[in-house]
């Protein structure tokens, strides 16, 4: 299967089915970063290039599927637009069912598999079954997309610390409001777009200035990223205004107000990012 399909094919599920060996293989969770291939780790690419299986979610972008060997079966299992992701208990079900064949497994996530990445969930289901399991982290969007953007994480006399916090929930949003504003340093929102609004509003009611800097990163530590800066209390209108789309992270506090100083990815010429990835 070629490996650079756009996010609209279909997944396949069938495509090794090999009797179940008398070894079982091992599943190698790795994290693959936040989308420039030079970020993947060494190890990361020694996983992929010895894998006899990779499966790949939706984050893992074109350019480091395109280092995926041609040789080696590729399965997009993230979601795909506008219809249901495979859901994790049959994901788990394909990993134990492809070790327990002998496969050697890949299973390339975005970021870090640990960090709102489900990878734990996968290797309890997998050690449950006692399949060997390797985990290979990788730079989560937290850090990767904001030294892209140039925005330290810490910064002395500005922020001590950071929270990285999901806006997504399966059911209710378990988060105290109260906790994060009066934390006063960095906040970092994973899959907060469409709850742009509320994030706002319930930490500007928790008693976080209204002015305080935010910045939304679109395709972090990508040719395409973007880095809208803004103020707390505009978060909405700068989500509408500027069609900011998935995906997205939002980062809230104080040392946004450095991007200007610090950017040095987004004053790249395209040649010149090319050239990062040579
Ligand atoms: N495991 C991943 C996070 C998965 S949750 C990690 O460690 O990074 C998916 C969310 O991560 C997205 O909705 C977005 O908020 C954020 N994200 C991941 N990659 C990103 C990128 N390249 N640019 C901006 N946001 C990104």
């Amino acid at each position: 299967m070629s490996t650079n399909l756009p996010f609209s094919e279909v997944i396949h599920f069938n495509t090794c089915s090999s009797p179940t060996a008398s070894r079982p293989g091992t599943v190698s969770l790795v994290g693959a970063g936040p989308g420039d291939p030079d970020l993947l780790t060494v190890k990361a690419l020694r996983v992929i290039q010895q894998a006899d299986l990779i499966l790949f979610d939706r984050l893992v972008s074109e350019d480091i599927r395109a280092l995926f060997p041609a040789s080696t079966p590729a399965i997009y299992v993230g979601k795909v637009k506008d219809r249901h992701s495979i859901p994790q208990d049959q994901l788990n079900e394909l990993l134990v069912t492809k070790a327990r064949q002998g496969l050697n497994v890949c299973r390339l996530k975005g970021g870090d598999s640990l960090v709102f990445g489900r990878g734990s969930e996968e290797m309890l289901r997998l050690k449950k079954d006692g399949i060997e399991v390797e985990l290979v982290p990788g730079i989560t969007a937290a850090s990767g997309c904001t030294t892209y953007a140039g925005i330290p994480l810490t910064h002395r006399g500005l922020s001590q610390g950071c929270t990285f916090v999901t806006a997504h929930a399966e059911k209710d949003l378990n988060v105290s409001w109260s906790a994060l504003a009066g934390l006063n340093h960095t906040l970092v929102f994973y899959m907060g777009l469409s709850k742009a609004g509320m994030i706002s509003s319930e930490l500007i009611e928790a008693g976080l200035n209204p002015a305080t800097p935010i910045a939304f990163i679109e395709n972090g530590c990508c040719p395409q990223q973007r880095t809208i800066v803004g103020a707390l209390s505009e978060m909405t209108e700068l989500v509408e205004r500027e069609s900011i789309k998935s995906p997205a992270l939002i980062v809230v506090g104080e040392t946004v107000k450095l991007s200007e100083q610090l950017q040095w990815f987004s004053n790249l010429s395209e040649p010149e990012i090319q050239q990062l990835s040579a």
